[in-house]
């Protein structure tokens, strides 16, 4: 997961000093980028005690009603609508929780939450709390895909460890993934969970055939990632990137490399790779890469594992790679 600093104005938004002609009966006219400058500072207004309390100490603040005693989290109300407006008191709520409902996952996330993505979003009711509280969830098992987290599932609150005071500063894990001293430890930080540990799938054992059709698959990709690596349309979709990948199939091992528009496969194992993919069959992944279906698909349908959530984009780069090759032989043949 990564905390880079983001800026107020995205710098893709920002549009370059250009200019172009429009003609509008007969006319040109020129027409230029401009820019015109409003920013403004929100307050968090009542919500500020709530925003600080993860910001400063670690703390998730509900409001509890001096009369029928519900607890609201965040603690939207500093007087209950249902006991003829008696006042509320901020109280601090526990820090595990129940979904409310099973989340849905975003994979294809827009610019604002890019960095965050693949996320799971969902309503959790923290311990003492009477309402649920919209957080976003992870797990520390690679991606998260349907079925990690239901309906009912416990989790913990972790904290990242910048924190800005936005309600991003927080999100949570299954319990099930935390030993049980992280789970009962208040103001839980990212950076105390192994994210490394996540789990590989296990294969079964392979048999001759497996093998054999490994070494093929390995020498097909070998192929393609040499016309790759001289496409100049596909070393675009890699263009800045570097990365040692680990990849575990059933019938062995093998090490992609991918270093600023070189993509290279080589058949040997990898001591401290950037992160790991691990499927059953090497086949889907070459298919992947002839473009026949998409490897992202694969990491949803979980026919393929990768062991770190960010590197998702490095997923997408490989379809992008594909694509890209496929998109180029196209326009030499229609040449
Ligand atoms: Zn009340």
């Amino acid at each position: 997961m990564s905390d880079k600093k983001q800026k107020i104005i995205p710098d893709e938004f920002i549009p370059e000093v250009s200019s172009k002609v429009v003609t509008i009966d007969n006319q040109d006219f020129l027409l230029q980028n401009d820019a015109m400058f409003t920013f403004y500072q929100r307050s968090a207004g009542e919500l500020s005690p709530f925003f600080l309390g993860i910001k400063n100490d670690r703390k998730i603040l509900g409001c509890k009603c001096s009369k029928c005693g519900l607890v609201r989290v965040p603690p939207m109300m500093t007087h209950c609508t249902d006991c003829d407006f008696a006042p509320t008191k901020l109280v601090e709520v526990g820090q595990t929780g129940t979904m409310l409902s099973t989340p849905p996952i975003t994979y294809f996330a827009t610019s604002m939450f890019a960095d965050k993505a693949p996320f799971g979003r969902g309503r959790v009711i923290l311990e003492s709390a009477d309402t649920a509280l919209s957080v976003m969830l992870y797990t520390t098992t690679g991606i998260l895909v349907p079925g990690l987290i239901n309906k009912g599932t416990k989790v913990k609150v972790v904290f990242r460890d910048d924190r800005v005071g936005q309600i991003s500063d927080i999100f949570c894990v299954p319990a099930s993934e935390l030993t049980p001293r992280q789970v009962e430890k208040k103001g839980l930080l990212q950076s105390e969970i192994n994210w490394e540990a996540s789990k590989q799938p296990a294969f079964p054992k392979p048999t001759d055939k497996d093998v054999a059709e490994f070494k093929k698959s390995v020498k097909e990709m070998q192929a393609l990632a040499a016309k790759m690596s001289q496409s100049k349309r596909a070393r675009r979709a890699i263009e800045g990137w570097k990365r040692n990948i680990a990849v575990k199939t059933k019938a062995g091992e093998f090490t992609m490399y991918i270093d600023n528009g070189d993509f290279k496969i080589e058949e040997r194992k990898l001591e401290s790779p950037d992160f790991v993919m691990a499927c059953e069959d090497p086949a889907t992944l070459l298919d992947g890469l002839m473009y026949k279906g998409s490897i992202t698909d694969s990491v949803i349908t979980k026919k393929l594992w990768i062991s770190k959530n960010l590197e998702f984009n490095t997923i997408f780069k490989l379809d992008r790679l594909a694509r890209f090759l496929v998109m180029e032989q196209k326009e030499k043949k229609a040449k």
